[in-house]
């Protein structure tokens, strides 16, 4: 049996000589520091232990309070949805545009003005860069703006993807990451938060570390979480940081073997940027199959990897048809819907080599 090709390993290539002390905690402070320099220095990164914690974070210094709304992109992982129940907000969801495949700028105007109308305005919206895929950044800010409504950015799968020259993570008034096991670039499991000021910074931290009073006992007038970040994972963050450029390359590279393959199919679309704006890391290559060919379907081709053991899996089922979601108000038509009817994720993890493609394309060409 061939070995197993999974949907996105990531390569972890640390050097441990150096002794490592379980209370040394700048190697936190130092992560934080090479992501701020990756945004310029016109952001401010907190650490955190993952990217749902961050997003938790994020609704909380955004005011978000039990029985607020939250307008919420509903094509996505559910980690975008699950803090707005932490805080017993209730999230609005939002269908997805055909282009990009995340957040409707028009659907989210409508639902906006619609919960305005029955009386209660939204207090934030998170929109999700999925697959690595850049949103439609410029829409969405510009109704966050004309509404006065805090913006966050989910950009756990978007690290290294740009819009207009401008890095993911930073359009909204808080933006995060996700370090997770299978992202782009990982500590086993973490996050950061990224915010606008020193302020919001350390309200984050205060926040992430039980709200523990600044004096010398242990002292608290606030409820907080255990959500910093582990210096091992930071020492293995900043280590992991240096190789952005070629887990990048990677990612492009599968994508670009996909796409000269399926170009040929008028009746499969790889997920691809719109326009020259859009800078995506390609994070997962997907497809979606349009039209009444029975022969190859998602079913037929997802059967066909996994016999020959590789792992795929179909797109996000929207939040807004989870069992556990239902009851909550859907803007939108069936975009989303179709995607998660028509799609698939296909293998693109950075450790893919030559032979695990020609094997993948082998198992697709089996049913073409
Ligand atoms: C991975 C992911 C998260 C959350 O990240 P964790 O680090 O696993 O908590 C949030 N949103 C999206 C879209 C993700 O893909």
């Amino acid at each position: 049996m061939n070995h197993k090709i999974s949907l996105s390993e990531s390569i972890i290539d640390i050097d441990l000589k150096t002794p490592f002390s379980s209370v040394d905690t700048s190697f936190i402070n130092q992560f934080e520091q090479t992501l701020e320099t990756f945004y310029k220095k016109e952001k401010k990164v907190v650490a955190v232990n993952s990217g749902t914690a961050a997003i938790h974070l994020a609704l909380i210094l955004s005011g978000v309070e039990e029985g607020d709304e939250v307008l919420c992109q509903s094509f996505t992982y559910v980690a975008t949805v699950n803090p707005i129940i932490y805080q017993k907000a209730t999230p609005i969801f939002i269908d997805s545009e055909k282009e990009t495949w995340n957040m409707c700028p028009v659907q989210l105007e409508l639902a906006i003005k619609d919960r305005i109308a029955k009386g209660r305005k939204p207090k934030a919206i998170i929109f999700v860069h999925s697959y690595g895929m850049p949103a439609k950044i410029d829409e969405i800010v510009a109704v966050s703006r004309k509404y006065k409504i805090t913006l966050i950015e989910d950009a756990a799968e978007a690290l290294g993807s740009e819009y207009k020259g401008k890095k993911c993570g930073t359009f909204g008034d808080f933006g995060i990451l996700s370090f997770n096991n299978n992202k782009i670039v990982t500590t086993l499991g973490g996050g950061v938060l990224i915010c606008k000021t020193e302020e919001e910074k350390q309200k984050a931290i205060f926040y992430a570390t039980q709200a523990r009073e600044n004096v010398n006992y242990y002292q608290y007038k606030e409820i907080g979480f255990n959500y910093r970040m582990n210096s091992f994972a930071a020492f293995i963050g900043i280590s992991e940081f240096k190789k952005l450029a070629e887990y990048l390359k990677r990612r492009l590279d599968v994508n670009d073997f996909y796409k000269k393959y399926f170009i040929k199919f008028s009746n499969i679309t790889l997920l691809k940027e719109p326009s020259g704006d859009f800078c995506s890391n390609h994070w997962l290559s997907c497809i979606k199959i349009d039209g009444e060919n029975t022969v190859f379907t998602k079913h037929t081709l997802m059967a066909m990897f996994n016999k020959n053991n590789i792992e795929s899996r179909f797109l996000w089922k929207p939040m807004h048809l989870q069992p556990v979601f239902k009851k909550y108000p859907y803007y939108g038509t069936k975009i989303a819907e179709s995607l998660f009817n028509n799609g698939v994720c296909l293998p693109s993890g950075s450790n893919l080599n030559r032979n695990d493609l020609e094997r993948i394309l082998t198992s697709v060409k089996k049913i073409l």
